[in-house]
């Protein structure tokens, strides 16, 4: 799936917080983040990597966080 805030730039994937175990979705281009992988991915709701993982009082490192699958663009109906 592109990323809503940096188009065909980014694609956005699966995370895991290595240290809390917490499911994220990032976008390996621009950083940010959505703690929610339910929600709709809304450029309104995204914090970034840094930001997340000093709010978390993790190292705000992208070796921090497991990253895993691309998400799939949304099933068109
Ligand atoms: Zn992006």
């Amino acid at each position: 799936m592109e990323c809503p805030t940096c188009g065909e730039y980014g694609d956005l994937l699966h995370a895991t917080i290595r240290k809390t175990g917490q499911q994220v979705i990032v976008c390996s281009e621009c950083d940010l983040l959505w703690t929610h992988p339910q929600q709709d991915i809304d450029p309104a709701r995204a914090s970034d990597v840094a930001s997340f993982l000093a709010q978390a009082g993790i190292e705000p490192d992208w070796q921090e966080l497991q990253l895993g699958a691309r998400v799939p663009p949304p099933a068109t109906v």
